[in-house]
C-alpha cells in the first residue's frame, strides 16, 4: 500500500490550497489546487428507438483544479470534473488541449 506518509514528500506548490499536515493521518498524500467550478452548458447524448441518436443540451458544472502527489513532484495533473464527466490529464497535456482549443475558438466564434 502506499502511504505518503512515509514517502519523501515535496514541499508545497505555490498554487497549493489544500490546509494540510503532511503528518495527519487524513492527508491523501496531494497537494492540490483550489477548485474553480465552471458554469456551462453541456450536452446529454441518448439513443432513441432506431438507433438515432439524440443530444440535449443540460446546465451543468465543471470543478477545475490541479494535483500533484507529494512524493512525485514532477507529475502535476489537471483534473476537470462535472457529474458525469471526469478528465485527468497530465500538465503537458492540458497545455496541448488549450492550445489547439484556444485556434478552434478562433476558428468557430
Ligand atoms: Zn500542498
Amino acid at each position: 500500500m502506499h502511504d505518503p506518509r512515509t514517502q519523501p514528500i515535496s514541499a508545497c506548490p505555490v498554487w497549493c490550497a489544500t490546509q494540510h499536515d503532511h503528518a495527519d493521518e487524513e492527508w491523501d498524500g496531494h497537494h492540490t489546487s483550489a477548485p474553480v467550478v465552471v458554469p456551462a452548458v453541456a450536452a446529454r447524448i441518448s439513443q432513441v428507438t432506431g438507433g438515432t441518436i439524440e443530444r440535449h443540451a443540460e446546465v451543468a458544472e465543471f470543478t477545475v483544479l490541479a494535483q500533484r502527489r507529494a512524493d512525485e513532484p514532477a507529475d502535476t495533473w489537471i483534473i476537470i470534473e462535472g457529474e458525469r464527466q471526469w478528465m485527468e490529464i497530465t500538465l503537458e497535456s492540458a497545455r496541448r488541449i488549450y492550445l489547439e482549443l484556444g485556434r478552434l475558438l478562433a476558428r468557430v466564434d
